[in-house]
């Protein structure tokens, strides 16, 4: 006999409940006193401006530096939901990968040149901005370490050191005591080292840059979700406690933006997940080695990715990652994912045993067909701008803000002739039909090794 049980069903990708996101165990929230951090004050009555950005993350962020640079007289005006930082930006791993804006397939060595100037721009801003205004954010230039963990990811290793040296970018492989030197798993058989690439505290640089345009001259409006936009040669947009209208917008709410009826059937909202341990004691680090304190990733497709944090923490995140029914949004928590990366956390780093993970947490990230976001303008009257589609984005999306301010100033240069300028995302198919679709990419990523939005 078949009894109801009363626990959902999660190979149906069900999110908990939609109640609400007051609590997300974020470590980096933790690190910015979140409980007691000045939130702005909503927008309340009807405003004009010049130009109003939606979302307080890099993307928004990084928009309204490099707007406000190019256009200083502009009235500018961002609005975030909850406060900067609140979204994927203060919550991710804070991995800052130099290459994540390369393509791949392009053969030309001189746009290769090209594109490695664009995808290691993320980085430079977040060092100018440590060096101009004194950004504080646990910024740690030590490259990064790609390990792999059986003789078929050891040979990808190869394949990827050649493809960085038609970028001109030098690598070092490690087998043995050369890797054991880096670090020390049981599971770890090869490994690559790349001099280009940082790790930091996210919650803390997006903070910082909301520090920088304020000062520069940006009103942050805080608490203030916007409800409805009604895009023409005036964008109207409607907010929970006021309006504003401008005649030039952009759209920077990454994984969010289906909500208000953009990129929607283009763009996965998915949830990704991290950990993070309590401070290990000096033995335990021995024990660990990674004296260089590298961005530390794997070469699964559902790869996980650590990092030392400046308290002597590891943060250790992906490994899995969910596709919620109907693009609903991450609650923030969610123990069946976090459970497997604390899994995956113990099979990397036997010798840690018994260390307690102090946080659990995720947010939510965009995932587009090809893998590449998009930035652009869009809209009849050409005057909404956008990024979207940031599955890593620590350094892509500072970019992004860079590329918006390019193309609204009517500039044709490296940045706006890059491929993710108005790149056509993919069709995902409709709404109903995705959870299928999301759960067919994962079953192919976990079985196969294969993914079609890889
Ligand atoms: C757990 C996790 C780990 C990750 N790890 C890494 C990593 O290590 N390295 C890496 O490169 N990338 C990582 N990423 C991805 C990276 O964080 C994102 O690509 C990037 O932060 C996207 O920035 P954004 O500004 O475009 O979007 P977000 O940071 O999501 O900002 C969008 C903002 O819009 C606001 N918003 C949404 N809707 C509305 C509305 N209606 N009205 C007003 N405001 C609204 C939200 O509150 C949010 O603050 C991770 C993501 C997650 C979730």
């Amino acid at each position: 006999m078949k009894y109801f049980s009363p626990i959902h069903n999660r190979s149906k990708n069900l999110r908990p409940p939609d109640l609400y996101e007051y609590f997300v165990d974020n470590f980096w929230f933790k690190t910015i006193d979140v409980e007691n951090l000045k939130i702005n004050e909503p927008l309340r009555g009807s405003h004009k401006a010049d130009i109003v950005i939606v979302g307080g993350g890099f993307t928004g962020l990084s928009s309204a530096y490099n707007i406000k640079k190019k256009f200083p007289e502009k009235k500018v005006v961002l609005l975030e939901g909850a406060f900067c930082g609140y979204g994927a930006s203060g919550r991710n791993g804070g991995f800052c990968i130099a290459t994540s804006l390369l393509d791949w397939n392009q053969k030309d060595p001189e746009r290769r040149e090209k594109d490695w100037r664009v995808s290691s721009y993320g980085v430079e801003q977040i060092k100018m901005m440590i060096s101009k205004y004194d950004v504080d954010c646990d910024f740690e230039e030590n490259g990064m370490l790609a390990v792999a963990l059986n003789t078929k990811q050891a040979k990808e290793l190869e394949e990827y050191q050649e493809e960085l040296k038609t970028f001109g970018l030098e690598s070092t492989l490690l087998q043995g005591k050369d890797l054991e030197q880096e670090i020390k798993s049981p599971l770890f058989l090869a490994g690559l080292k790349e001099p280009n690439g940082a790790t930091l505290n996210p919650a803390k640089l997006a903070r910082e840059m909301k520090r920088i345009v304020e000062d520069m001259g940006v009103e942050v409006r805080e608490r203030t979700v916007v409800t409805r936009i009604k895009p023409g040669k005036t964008n109207y947009i409607d907010t929970e406690l006021g309006d504003i209208q401008a005649p030039i917008m952009v759209m920077a709410t990454n994984a969010y933006a289906h909500k208000l009826g953009f990129f929607k059937d283009r763009v996965f909202p998915v949830g990704v997940f991290q950990i993070v341990t309590e401070p290990l004691s000096k033995a335990q680090w021995e024990s660990v080695g990674w004296q260089n304190k590298q961005g530390l990733s794997d070469m699964r497709t559902m790869y996980s990715y650590s990092i030392p944090t400046s308290d002597g923490r590891i943060l250790m995140g992906g490994a899995d990652f969910v596709y919620y029914d109907y693009d609903a949004l991450s609650s923030g928590n969610d123990k069946i994912v976090t459970q497997r990366v604390t899994k995956n956390f113990f099979d990397f780093f036997p010798q840690l045993e018994g260390l307690s993970i102090d946080h659990a947490w995720g947010g939510t990230t965009a995932y587009t067909l090809g893998r590449a976001p998009s930035v652009g303008v869009t809209g009849n009257h050409k005057n909404i701008y956008f990024g979207t589609g940031f599955s890593e984005g620590v350094p892509s999306t500072q970019t992004a803000g860079r590329i918006i301010a390019d193309l609204m100033a009517g500039e044709s240069n490296d940045f706006t002739n890059h491929f993710i300028v108005n790149r056509n995302i993919p069709y995902t198919g409709p709404k109903n039909l995705r959870g299928l679709f999301g759960r067919g990419v994962k079953w192919m990523i976990e079985n196969l090794g294969f993914s079609p939005i890889h």
